[in-house]
């Protein structure tokens, strides 16, 4: 196929500026190409070098590759025994895979809102939510949904799934204390927050397991892909065999333990990964002078708030810039006008309880989460990735200046 990308991108695109951009170099290109001259296209060498380079990067027992950060999620959850009817705590301000993988197993998610600073699940609410459902049977019910698609197993809630959104790890240290305090799991999605620390402990290691995914947005891409980590020995026994047909150790090619998936991550998207890892350095420092550079922009400007950070985060390591805009202000109009002068911008996040599945099954209606639909309705994402130049920076603020005074 004569795939002409920069004549497409020329001609379709309505977009000076990418919303984001993979940071790809000559030394991607070149293990793709050796890659290519090998027979080993899958289950091959380099899932082994990037799990190692994950392993001894965040200083974890486990690391186990998979096809993507949904995939492994989804693995984590069947791996902390959560199944059909049981009840785990998690935020509806995230990306809608940090709940979808509950749906895969029938368990119902216990939203509880966020802390409107960081956007955050809040640790405070968990703690209530987790007390009343276990020992309040007449509280109990404000945290669950008005439907139940499914029959509740247990009404003590199983685990906690937090997000590290935007590249800021959630309050480990408490959820930490109320899982232990309750014998929960805790499922830490740190699909934003490649590098980040928390209170210089690196985010994917502060729960039970760990899972990074590698977008081309994200802050290492591997096109599609994912790590689980861990340092749980069963856990990751059985993780690994459930992305790979539900093959066990020992197991024969034709001979399945488990009913497992193929959430497999090929050689390619691993050979990326793995060159993708020798650069983190690079590419998180170069993340963070984009935002930098954003920061030192839109501080002034009175309609913007700039993205801030908790004392906790002892490096946040920047997935996106979202600014939030002042009461008040049309954030449509801002967008439009953003797009007639080439620049891309989104809401970042659409509250997971206000999608259309999520309402239609569990009966969710706008007001139930008043922090996370204030951050979803004020919030716009602009451009941002490590190739960014300082002038588009400077372009696409002076844009949203503009837009701002119209
Ligand atoms: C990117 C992301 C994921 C995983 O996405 P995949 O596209 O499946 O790799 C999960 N959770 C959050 C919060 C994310 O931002």
């Amino acid at each position: 196929m004569d795939f002409q990308w920069d004549r497409r991108n020329k001609t379709e695109s309505p977009f000076l500026i990418p919303m984001s951009s993979p940071d790809i170099t000559e030394a991607e290109r070149e293990v793709i190409a050796e890659v290519l001259q090998t027979p080993f296209l899958s289950i091959g060498p380099y899932i082994e070098a990037f799990e190692e380079a994950f392993r001894q990067y965040l200083g974890c027992a486990y690391a186990i590759g998979v096809s993507s950060g949904t995939a492994g999620l989804h693995l984590c959850v069947i791996a902390a025994g959560i199944s059909e009817g049981d009840l785990v705590i998690t935020t509806p301000f995230s990306f809608v895979s940090s709940t979808n993988v509950l749906l895969f197993e029938r368990a119902i998610p216990i939203f509880v809102d966020v802390d409107p600073l960081s956007g955050n699940i809040d640790p405070v609410l968990i703690e209530q939510a987790v007390e009343d459902l276990t020992h309040n049977a007449q509280s109990a019910q404000r945290w669950l949904p008005r439907k139940l698609p499914t029959q509740i197993k247990d009404i003590a809630p199983k685990a906690i799934l937090s997000v590290d959104v935007f590249g800021q790890p959630a309050e480990m240290d408490a959820i930490r204390k109320i899982a232990d305090r309750f014998a929960m799991k805790i499922i830490e999605d740190s699909c934003e927050a490649l590098g980040a620390e928390y209170k210089g402990r690196k985010a994917g290691t502060l729960g039970d397991y760990g899972v990074f995914g590698f977008y081309p947005n994200k802050q290492i891409t591997t096109g599609e892909g994912g790590m689980i980590v861990t340092n749980d020995k069963e856990a990751a026994q059985l993780m690994s065999s459930l992305r790979n047909q539900g093959r066990a150790a020992g197991d024969t090619w034709l001979h399945h333990t488990f009913l497992g998936y193929n959430y497999r991550l090929d050689e390619l998207s691993a050979a990326l990964g793995y060159i993708q890892m020798k650069r983190i350095e690079e590419l998180l420092a170069k993340r963070e002078q984009v935002a930098k550079w954003y920061t030192e922009r839109l501080r002034q400007v009175p309609e913007v708030e700039v993205p801030m950070r908790l004392e906790s985060t002892t490096r946040n390591t920047w997935f996106v810039y979202v600014i939030r805009l002042q009461n008040g202000i049309q954030r449509e109009s801002v967008i439009r006008t953003l797009k007639e002068r080439g620049i891309p911008a989104r809401p970042y996040f659409t509250p997971i309880h206000l999608q259309p599945y999520m309402q239609e099954r569990f009966g969710y209606q706008e007001g139930d989460f008043p922090h996370t639909e204030d951050l979803g309705n004020r919030s716009l994402a602009l451009p941002f990735s490590s190739i960014m130049t300082e002038f588009q920076v400077e372009t696409v603020c002076n844009i949203l200046i503009d837009a701002l005074s119209d």
